[in-house]
C-alpha cells in the first residue's frame, strides 16, 4: 500500500512527467492511488502524492468508485470566481480558503489512452484545479487567501523547510 507524501517532501515540488504508456501499470498504479485516497477520506489525489512523478489524477465518485484524468489540460478558465475552503491529504489538518475560477473545460486521455473533453463547474472544478496544481508542483497554501485551520502546522512544516536549506 501506499504512503501519501507529506508536506514539505521534495516530491510535491516537482513537475510531473506525462504519462506515454496506457498500459496495466498505469491502471494498477490508479487503483492503488484510489484505495489509499478512500483510506484517508480524501475526494481527490495526484500521483505526486505517493511519490509518483507522473499526470494522473484520481478522484473519488462515491463508494470506492473513481475516475482517472491522464495527462488533464485545463483548456479554459471563467471569469467568474468561487471561494472554497480546501484541505489536502498532503498537509493533514490544514485548512485554507482558495479562490478560483468557477468553470473550467478540461481535456484529459482515460486509462485506455482515449481523449475525453469535460466541462466542470463547483465542487469538480475545484478539485480537478487542486489536483493539476500538485502535477505542477503547487500546493493549495500557495494560493491561500486565508489560513482557517492548522497555522500553527503550517509554521513549523515551513520552519523545517528553511531549517533544511541552511
Ligand atoms: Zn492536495
Amino acid at each position: 500500500m501506499f504512503k501519501i507524501a507529506k508536506y514539505p517532501n521534495p516530491v510535491l515540488r516537482k513537475t510531473a512527467k506525462l504519462v506515454g504508456d496506457f498500459n496495466d501499470d498505469l491502471k494498477k498504479l490508479a487503483d492503488n492511488m484510489a484505495k489509499v485516497m478512500y483510506e484517508d477520506d480524501g475526494i481527490g489525489l495526484a500521483a505526486p502524492q505517493v511519490s509518483k512523478s507522473l499526470r494522473l489524477i484520481v478522484v473519488g465518485l462515491g463508494y470506492g468508485e473513481y475516475k482517472t484524468y491522464v495527462n488533464p489540460d485545463i483548456t479554459f478558465f471563467s471569469k467568474e470566481k468561487t471561494t472554497t475552503d480546501e484541505g489536502c491529504l498532503s498537509l493533514p489538518k490544514i485548512f485554507a480558503n482558495v479562490i478560483r475560477p468557477k468553470k473550467i473545460h478540461i481535456k484529459y486521455y482515460n486509462l485506455d489512452g482515449e481523449l475525453q473533453k469535460e466541462k466542470l463547474k463547483g465542487m469538480d472544478a475545484v478539485i480537478l484545479q487542486h489536483e493539476v496544481d500538485h502535477l505542477n508542483g503547487i500546493l493549495f497554501i500557495d494560493r491561500a487567501e486565508k489560513i482557517n485551520q492548522g497555522q500553527e502546522i503550517l509554521d513549523s512544516l515551513k520552519k523545517q523547510l528553511d531549517d533544511k536549506a541552511k
